[in-house]
Formats: C-alpha cells, sequence, structure tokens
C-alpha cells in the first residue's frame, strides 16, 4: 500500500468549499483524509512513504473537460494517419499537462484512441469518446463533400467524424456502432451549428429518430447528448428523452424552466466562439460576437432557471492549448468558484462519474490540480505558463513536457 500526504497552501474541494493549510491523504490512490494541517500532521509525516509540501500553492480537484474534441483536426486530407494519430495524442497529452484528468470528447475519436490512454501507451487524460456525431443527412455534422460526397478521413479505432443516418433504424445501428467503437455515450446533433455553415434555429432529426438513440443509449447504461443551439431544438430533444445539451446558445426563459423541471443540464461552449472571434474576418466576427453574447445570455437564463451547467470548451483543430481558459471565460459571467465547480464536480454529475471524481473528498480518486497561484482571485492562473505546479491521476504524478511536445 502506497501511503501519500499532501499540504496544500489552499484547498478548493470542488464543491464550493476552500480550506487553508490543508492536509490530504492519500492511500493507493484514493483520497482517505481531508483536514486542517496541525502538528499532528507533522507527526503523521513518517507514517507516508512520500509526503508532498506545496507551500502556498493551491489544489483543486483535476479538471474535467465536458465538451472537447481531440480528433476534430481541421481540413487535412492530405495528412497521413501517422501525422492524425500524432496530433490526436499531443491533443490528449497537452489536456492532461494543462490540469484536465477527465476528458468526454464529443465527437470524433474511436475507443482505440482511450485504450491507448486508458493501458498507459500515451499519457493523457481519462477519456470518454462519444464517438462519431449522428447526423442526419444535411446535417450539422454532414461533412461530405456538397457535390462528390466524399467524407473527412475515416481511420478506425482514431478518428471518425460522423454516421450520418435517417430513420430510426439507422439511428439506433450507428448508435450501436458507436458503442462497438468504445463509446461511452452517444452524440446526437438536433440543430444546425457555426461551423456546419449555419441553421442554429432548425431542429434535425425527427423525435422518433432521437428516441431510437435514447432508447439504444439507455440498453448500454447511459446516455444522449446533444448539440443543440435554439430552444427550439432543446425542447426537440427533450420530448424525445434527451437530458443532456451542448452549446445552448440561443435558449429563452420557458425552455430553461424546461430543463430544469426535467433535470436537463447545458454545457455552454464559450472558447471555441471566443477563439473563432479572434481570428474571423470582420463581417464573421460581427455573428460570432452576436452568438457569443447570446450563449451569456443563454447561460445566465440557464443558471437563474436551476439547470445544471456544465463546463466544455469546444476546442477544435491541431494544437488545441489553454484549453482551461473557458474555466476562465465563465469565471468572468458567473463568478470563479462557480465556474470551477462548473468544472469539476458538475462536469462529474453530467458524466456520470461523481462517485468516483470531481471533488477532493474522502473516498474519491485523487485526480489533483497544483496550482502555483490562486484561481479565486486571479482566474487567469489556469492558463498562466509555468502556473500548474503538479497533475496527480489516482495519486500518481503525471509525467510534464516531453520531447516533441512544444508549441
Ligand atoms: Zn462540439
Amino acid at each position: 500500500m502506497t501511503r501519500m500526504l499532501l499540504r496544500c497552501g489552499q484547498l478548493i474541494d470542488g464543491v464550493g468549499r476552500t480550506m487553508s493549510d490543508a492536509a490530504v491523504s492519500v492511500e493507493n490512490g484514493v483520497i482517505t483524509r481531508v483536514r486542517p494541517w496541525t502538528s499532528e500532521s507533522s507527526e503523521d509525516v513518517a507514517r507516508h512513504d512520500v509526503v508532498h509540501d506545496f507551500g502556498d500553492r493551491t489544489v483543486l480537484p483535476g479538471l474535467i473537460e465536458a465538451h472537447g474534441h481531440m480528433g476534430l483536426l481541421g481540413a487535412g486530407l492530405e495528412r497521413s494517419a501517422a501525422e492524425i494519430a500524432a496530433q490526436v495524442f499531443r491533443n490528449v497529452r497537452q489536456a492532461l499537462r494543462e490540469g484536465f484528468t477527465t476528458v468526454r470528447d464529443a465527437g470524433g475519436i474511436d475507443g482505440g484512441v482511450a485504450a491507448c490512454v486508458s493501458t498507459g501507451l500515451v499519457p493523457g487524460p481519462k477519456l470518454m469518446p462519444s464517438g462519431p456525431f449522428l447526423s442526419q443527412t444535411g446535417g450539422h455534422a454532414d461533412q461530405r463533400d456538397r457535390w462528390h460526397g466524399h467524407g473527412p478521413v475515416t481511420i478506425p479505432g482514431l478518428v471518425r467524424v460522423a454516421l450520418v443516418v435517417d430513420g430510426p433504424d439507422e439511428v439506433r445501428r450507428a448508435a450501436r456502432e458507436a458503442f462497438r467503437a468504445g463509446a461511452t455515450q452517444v452524440k446526437v446533433c438536433v440543430s444546425g451549428g457555426v461551423s456546419s455553415g449555419g441553421g442554429l434555429d432548425r431542429c434535425q432529426f425527427s423525435v422518433a429518430e432521437l428516441r431510437a438513440a435514447v432508447d439504444e443509449a439507455e440498453g448500454h447504461g447511459t446516455y444522449v447528448h446533444a448539440h443543440a443551439h435554439s430552444a427550439a431544438s432543446v425542447r426537440h430533444g427533450i420530448a424525445a428523452g434527451v437530458r443532456h445539451f451542448e452549446h445552448g446558445s440561443l435558449l429563452d426563459r420557458e425552455t430553461a424552466e424546461l430543463m430544469a423541471e426535467v433535470g436537463a443540464s447545458l454545457v455552454p461552449t464559450l472558447l471555441v466562439l471566443h477563439r473563432m472571434i479572434a481570428t474571423a474576418p470582420p463581417e464573421t466576427a460581427a455573428t460570432l460576437t452576436a452568438l457569443m453574447g447570446s450563449m451569456r445570455e443563454s447561460m445566465l437564463l440557464a443558471r437563474d432557471a436551476g439547470v445544471v451547467l456544465g463546463s466544455g470548451s469546444d476546442l477544435l483543430g491541431i494544437g488545441q492549448r489553454d484549453r482551461a481558459e473557458e474555466i476562465v471565460l465563465k469565471s468572468e459571467i458567473l463568478g470563479p468558484m462557480a465556474a470551477l465547480v462548473s468544472a469539476t464536480s458538475v462536469n462529474a454529475t453530467i458524466l456520470g462519474i461523481a462517485d468516483r471524481v470531481g471533488s477532493v473528498a474522502e473516498g474519491k480518486v485523487a485526480d489533483l490540480l497544483v496550482l502555483d497561484g490562486d484561481p479565486l482571485t486571479d482566474p487567469g492562473v489556469l492558463i498562466r505558463p509555468g502556473a500548474v505546479s503538479a497533475v496527480f491521476q489516482a495519486g500518481v504524478l503525471a509525467p510534464r513536457e516531453g520531447a516533441g511536445d512544444a508549441a
């Protein structure tokens, strides 16, 4: 049995509490005790195999990403399978290095990527892939070339963007295919999107098609989550039994109240818009800025209605960095503590893993992030170069920078 003792300048427990000068005991990767550091703790040191004194640093639960896309690298038919694999795993390693110990990949990677991490072949957060998006023909994730029908690159076990399906039977079969390839939940598109050229206010899939996906997911003991921007698309999903929604940028009060009533969750995704605005030509930037404004308003409507509010970056492309900037942006709207809680214990609840991770408490897995700074008074520390002092996965220190990982 390995016994580890951590002394933390400040502890943020992930459910809204803090403790200054805290002692956290870990045995075999599980947190066994959380208490203030006392003279008794000093005597305790000898009874532990490993002691980390983090001085005035802050310890918090490992961050949880509820909406990643490690495998959506952007256009790149010229890339080799080797290069695609290298880029995907670089995204995976970077997320861990930045303090994320769990990532729900909301579409694009197969279970083979998650298996490379869980077997220790590649360092990375625990990955929970949704597998390919399920999309109707012409829907948000139907990324085939319009006239020639060429699809985005599919490499079994690594990346597969979408299964384009129509009718309840095809949807059911696609969900089964996703689970067969290692998906831990299924992703559907119930509205258009920014990256697919609009139609944010339109509904996609029929209620019967969505019910088939929900039914199949429940049969696998899990759930469906939905790409949905408009209020109408969220209500459409709710009518079919979907209870987890992504983006939700065009909500209204009635829909937010309905979401709360049925226990639906929302994962707003500010960072992807923030990054797109920074690089878009002026006209597009104006449209995206307006959408960002309505996403903020929708998020506040949802919060005020009592909707479970998670946190996701929706980062895309190669070289994904500073994923925690999502929490920095959320801090400006919800306050730092609420933003941190959404990215830890609330995300754990949405992902169905709150019994194991998402908070620093007895019985939880010791997935921990150590920061040189205080994210409650200075959220920017989450993405400040060099501020991540350590990341623990089940009580084991995660590897730091490796060769080829710069830039
Ligand atoms: Zn997404």
